[in-house]
């Protein structure tokens, strides 16, 4: 690995941070406490800026505004074709001002910045386009009861819509949770994860100057037991959606069916097994299994972080990607030839490094990496282990960081077993020539998102949620817009009404 964080000083682009306090009813104000947050470079270690910190009051106002801005306020009763101009309006304003968008995210998040420019934050338009076009395209249906009644459903919005997000897509996930919910009509309070709390305020002030209603969508940076949870408990929000943890996510679930019985979705994460068969081209094959585990800095729920490889092809395969390994670049993520940057926080650079421990006490073979990169910044090295056992730590959790457990199999029927031995159940991936191989595998895998010959391959219109342990409900495609949306069923008499 070359690189090595944080040594070359020309790559330190900090950009202008205006945006820094609570986004509520239109206006950025301070936090009730008058607290801040640091928020940390992770090239660096050093602070960025010093954000306002929501706790429970501020969360109380900014529900109050949403519940304002759904009871009375336009946004919902608007005709879907006017809310969807005023969000491709954003999407418009966003894409103008995506270099310093896409700075936040890497100097918050340790993200590269030519991807947060050239996928990331394009993917987040792309879906505030797909469900501004389906605003005007958001009806019931009419049903034929038996007798003499006449009955038709309503779709209507849910309300008032709590947002609890991560820090590993700041920009992606922020856009698949606001742009259904928007919408659908409902009004909204969003927590960014405090690891990544810049864009999330930037993105806030464009939806004002797009047109969006004081008080339809809040923004409260905090933390989780505070901000978040007096999110998931609060009596007057209508539903929860939630992309982060396994711990978390019962955490969400269990408070909101103490307060009031909201419904929640769930995005927690997996342990997503990438299946390669004999008959595979080896050579592409290792980039695909390199490329979803190293991609993000393996900070993806969907990361590739247990690759099964035929035994007829797995020596060659195993020779390929660590040589491949190897050449990966480890450095700033505002440089062009980066690869990889930084883990997104101290925490999480390790907890990493204690998997990597692990891994090697109980016995797997650390093939490459296995270490920091560098002295200041969170840098991991890439890392690969073989002789990895189903049941070790290593292939059973999900490590969130550049870590590769690789395994033989003999059958495909044995690939079966050992990709469905997880808690999880988010994504799979296949890689093979053989349609029927392709089609029996991806019936008999227990997850949510099947890649064939291709891995990380999201789109707006593409369901993406999990099975198991992964979570419930459907983040993307027109499945996320029912997440949104309640059915109102109206019965009448058709004739002899007695009124
Ligand atoms: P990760 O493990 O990936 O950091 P978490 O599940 O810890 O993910 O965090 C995801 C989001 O959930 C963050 O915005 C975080 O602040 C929030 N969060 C953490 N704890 C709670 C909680 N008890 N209730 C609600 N939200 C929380």
């Amino acid at each position: 690995n070359s690189g090595g964080g944080g040594h070359d000083n020309s790559f330190l682009k900090i950009p202008t941070i205006n945006f820094t306090k609570l986004f509520i009813n239109g206006h950025f104000v301070h936090s009730i406490s008058g607290r801040t947050f640091e928020t940390i470079d992770p090239r660096t270690e050093e602070v960025i800026a010093r954000v306002s910190e929501g706790d429970k009051e501020d969360i109380d106002i900014a529900v109050k505004a949403a519940r304002e801005a759904f009871d009375s306020g336009p946004w919902p009763r608007l005709p879907g074709s006017e809310r969807a101009k005023i969000l491709m309006k954003w999407a418009e304003l966003i894409e103008e001002n995506i270099e310093e968008l896409a700075a936040l995210d890497t100097i918050d998040g340790g993200k590269l910045h030519f991807f947060n420019k050239a996928v990331e934050i394009p993917s987040a338009t792309n879906a505030l386009r797909y469900y501004a076009g389906a605003a005007d395209k958001i009806h019931g249906d009419v049903l034929k009861m038996n007798g003499e009644f006449h009955a038709y459903t309503l779709l209507e919005p849910v309300g008032v819509v709590g947002h609890i997000i991560p820090w590993n897509a700041p920009s992606l996930t922020f856009f698949i949770k606001v742009s259904p919910s928007l919408a659908a009509g409902c009004t909204m309070v969003l927590k960014p994860a405090e690891q990544t709390p810049l864009s999330a305020l930037f993105y806030a002030h464009l939806a004002k100057l797009a047109g969006i209603p004081d008080g339809v969508l809040n923004v409260v940076p905090g933390f989780g037991p505070t901000a978040g949870a007096a999110i998931s408990s609060h009596m007057d929000i209508d539903a929860v959606s939630f992309t982060g943890s396994i711990e978390v996510g019962r955490e969400v679930m269990q408070a909101a069916a103490r307060s009031n019985l909201k419904p929640v979705s769930l995005e927690l994460g997996g342990k997503s097994p990438l299946i390669i068969f004999d008959d595979a081209d080896i050579d592409k094959a290792a980039e695909l299994a390199l490329f979803g585990i190293l991609f993000n800095k393996g900070e993806v729920c969907v990361a590739s972080s247990r690759v099964f490889v035929q035994e007829g092809i797995y020596d060659e395969f195993e020779k390929k990607l660590v040589e491949k390994a190897k050449s990966w670049v480890v450095g700033d993520p505002f440089d062009p030839k980066s690869q990889q940057g930084p883990q997104a926080d101290k925490n999480q650079l390790e907890q990493i490094l204690s998997y990597i421990e692990h891994g090697k006490k109980e016995g797997a073979t650390l093939l490459t990496g296995g270490n920091k990169v560098g002295n200041k910044g969170y840098y991991i090295q890439p890392t690969i282990f073989s002789n990895v056992k189903e049941n070790m730590i290593i292939a059973q959790d999900e490590i969130f960081g550049p870590v590769l457990s690789l395994m033989k199999f003999k059958t495909m029927e044995e690939a079966i077993k050992s990709a469905n031995n997880t808690k999880y159940g988010l994504a799979a991936g296949i890689v093979t020539k053989n349609i029927d191989r392709a089609n029996t595998v991806s019936r008999s895998i227990r997850a949510g998102v099947v890649w064939i010959n291709c891995y990380f391959t999201i789109g707006s219109d593409v369901p993406f949620g999990g099975y198991k342990m992964s979570g419930f409900g459907r983040d993307l495609g027109m499945e996320a817009l029912h997440k949104y949306l309640q059915v109102k069923s109206v019965v009448t008499p058709i004739h002899n009404s007695p009124w």
